[in-house]
């Protein structure tokens, strides 16, 4: 068995682990396999264990990836979800390629997605990202104005709002782990109750990664976007 298929084994069993410790069912909380600066062939190689969705973070880098992977392996039906930070003059590129979005935070980005989105796709799945520990430095909408966004993508035809997701402020110790992924939860039940009446459901709260699954399983996480545990470590110098 290959380490990466050892590696997912082993992040599937925390994760039902995870889930089940808390009362959930695992089959509630999806896995990402996050293959940044990993190769089109680690890519082919979680394939063949059975994962399907695979997150990047760096459009060049995925794109020549996908045609690879297409290459190598045709047969194989993958969901690419996008969760770097995007540049506007990106937005056509990512409105082509993905089935996912998991990083927009500003009307302009999710403007140009919708817009860009080619016709006989499927409305493209988003997540606002949203910057739940406030700090300055890092992307996300702020959570006074998420609302006012979340109106905004739900009315695009090309979008369909799923959820938010946010990337918190490292830490050592769960309980910290835990604070802004309740705040997530509780700002995405905000939400719902507002976006409501115009039928969107939010089903997805995208938080999590390999440093703090457990914290976010335990808030209610239903995505958790895994890579270094899966794939190893990264060598980030590309
Ligand atoms: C890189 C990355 C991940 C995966 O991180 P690991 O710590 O390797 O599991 C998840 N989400 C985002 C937004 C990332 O950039």
């Amino acid at each position: 068995m290959s380490l990466i298929s050892s590696n997912l084994q082993a992040v599937r069993a925390d994760l039902g682990a995870a889930a089940l410790a808390c009362g959930r069912d695992p089959r509630q909380i999806q896995l990402l396999a996050v293959s940044k600066t990993f190769e089109a062939q680690a890519v082919i190689e979680a394939a063949a264990t059975g994962q399907q969705a695979f997150g990047e973070n760096y459009l060049q880098e995925a794109l020549e990836k996908m045609q690879l992977v297409h290459m190598l392996a045709p047969d194989l039906l993958l969901e690419w979800h996008f969760i770097g930070p995007i540049q506007s003059n990106k937005t056509r590129q990512i409105a082509e390629n993905f089935d996912w979005v998991h990083s927009v935070d500003r009307d302009k980005i999710a403007n140009r997605l919708s817009e860009q989105r080619p016709a006989g796709k499927p409305a493209l799945n988003i997540c606002l990202q949203v910057n739940i520990s406030g700090e300055t430095s890092k992307s996300g909408v702020m959570p006074d104005d998420a609302f006012a966004l979340a109106m905004q993508i739900a009315q695009l035809p090309g979008l369909r709002l799923r959820g938010l997701m946010a990337v918190p402020e490292a830490s050592d110790d769960e309980a910290q782990q835990r604070l802004p992924f309740r705040q997530l939860r509780e700002l995405q039940e905000q939400l719902q109750t507002g976006l409501r009446p115009l039928g969107v459901v939010l089903d997805t709260l995208s938080m999590g990664m390999s440093a703090d699954m457990h914290a976010a399983i335990a808030e209610g996480s239903t995505m958790v976007r895994i890579g270094s545990a899966i794939f190893g470590k990264r060598a980030y110098a590309k």
